[in-house]
């Protein structure tokens, strides 16, 4: 049997879910199998461009193999337990895993318009020419591990603490899901899903390896074919880990920034008491001139009187100036005692032309799926108490904040 670095399964189920193997370890299974390297790109055509879950069904196997894999193998996905669709479009599943505990994952459809990201350096995305009204692209945001460990004050995920990591099945059964079953019509080219983004549930640079599996099989050829403009993996700081990251796969890096000092980081994010400012920048500056289009996005929740002021803007620039850096300011997603709400669309305006007059390229995120709480994290609920958060600062190393 194959031997991996991690469980790719996580069910009672003792066979192997093909669903979470990269073209380099499906190799390594079918070498196992006494096969010909060759398979693993016939099945994953099967299973990631076609939807096809049945061994049966794959006609350019053998009859033998189909049988074989059938005993050793499956391609398992998830349950739906809720569906949610915005009156924007906005769509948001809540999925059920094997293990019982529930993530979440949100669709993002967006109408044609000129896309910076796009036009910037004069990357013109090929499939882009086919866009011609309609949507120009459709965003999944996927999640990582259920739950969080970081205890961001602002994030429900956190609020919940952490359950446990997904594995590389369980995260591109989302695409799988997304693509195959749950989207049905979505872009003028063929495809449902054009960008995945990693802003779900869970901070990925703690669930490495995984992470990695399923970007790899997001963006291989015989899979999604994701480009790596396309496949953004967003983290709130886990500074070792990102040049790690980078060594081993090459995508798109959004650092959730949130304040431009470490005094307030320190409250909103309390991971930057472990890695402060210094050290997140010095890791984001390794990062970007070899990121795929050369910079890296930084997040900024917009919180009303506590990040959002001039000031803050001004502290922002000086940080930032210099620096390869695309800001997206996120209105933030209220949730019930957050004791957090929404900066006004003013402010977020004015904070956005203070940093475009800097030169700071700044795109206010549209709020979208409002009326389904699309922010991940806040459907599957269940605020947890004041005492478990403590301790999962102790265990961090970290001081409470509040
Ligand atoms: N753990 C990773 C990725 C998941 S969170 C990270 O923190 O980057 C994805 C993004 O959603 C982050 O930028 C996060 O700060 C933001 N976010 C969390 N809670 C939010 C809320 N209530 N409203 C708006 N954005 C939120
Ligand atoms: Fe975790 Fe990201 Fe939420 Fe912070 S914002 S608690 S890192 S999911």
């Amino acid at each position: 049997m194959i031997t991996t670095e991690e469980p790719v399964n996580t069910g009672s189920s003792s066979k192997i879910n093909l669903l979470g193997l990269p073209k380099r370890k499906l190799e390594q299974f079918f070498a196992e199998l006494g096969e010909k390297p060759f398979r693993a790109a016939q099945v994953l055509k099967w299973i990631h461009q076609r939807g096809v879950v049945d061994f049966a069904e794959m006609s350019d196997l053998s009859k033998a193999l189909r049988e074989k894999l059938a005993q050793v193998a499956e391609i398992r996905i998830p349950e739906v337990e809720i569906e949610q669709k915005s009156r924007d479009g906005t769509m948001k599943w809540v999925l059920r895993l094997d293990s019982g505990n529930s993530v979440e994952m949100v669709y993002i459809p967006e109408a044609e318009r000129i896309n910076l990201d796009d036009v910037g350096d004069g990357y013109v995305d090929p499939r882009r020419a086919k866009y011609t009204d309609g949507l120009s692209r459709a965003t999944l945001c996927v999640s990582s591990q259920v739950g969080c460990a970081l205890a961001c004050t602002f994030c429900s995920t956190g609020r919940q603490g952490f359950n446990r990591n997904m594995s590389a099945a369980e995260i591109v059964a989302q695409l799988f899901m997304a693509e195959h079953r749950l989207v049905e019509k979505s872009l003028p080219s063929d495809r449902k899903i054009s960008n995945v983004v990693f802003m779900g549930m869970g901070e990925p640079l703690l669930n490495f390896e995984a992470v990695v599996d399923a970007a790899e099989i997001m963006m291989e050829d015989n899979a999604y074919g994701l480009s790596k403009r396309r496949v953004t993996v967003s983290t709130s700081g886990v500074v070792p880990a990102m040049a790690r990251l980078q060594e081993r796969v090459d995508v798109s890096l959004a650092v959730s920034l949130h304040a431009p000092t470490d005094s307030l980081r320190d409250v909103l994010v309390p991971l930057n008491q472990k890695y402060p400012l210094k050290e997140l920048m010095a890791a984001c500056d390794t990062y970007a001139p070899n990121a795929p289009a050369a910079f890296i996005t930084y997040e900024y929740v917009m919180l009303a009187d506590v990040n959002d002021s001039d000031q803050h803007a001004d502290d922002l620039i000086r940080l930032l100036r210099g620096r390869a850096a695309k800001v997206n300011l996120i209105p933030f997603n209220p949730f019930p005692e957050s004791g957090y709400t929404r900066s006004s669309n003013v402010r977020i305006d004015r904070f956005m032309r203070r940093l475009e007059a800097a030169g700071i390229t700044t795109v206010p995120r549209r709020t979208r799926g409002d009326d389904i709480d699309a922010a991940c994290g806040q459907l599957v609920g269940e605020v947890e108490d004041r005492a478990r958060r403590g301790e999962r600062l102790e265990r961090m190393n970290l001081r409470p904040t509040a």
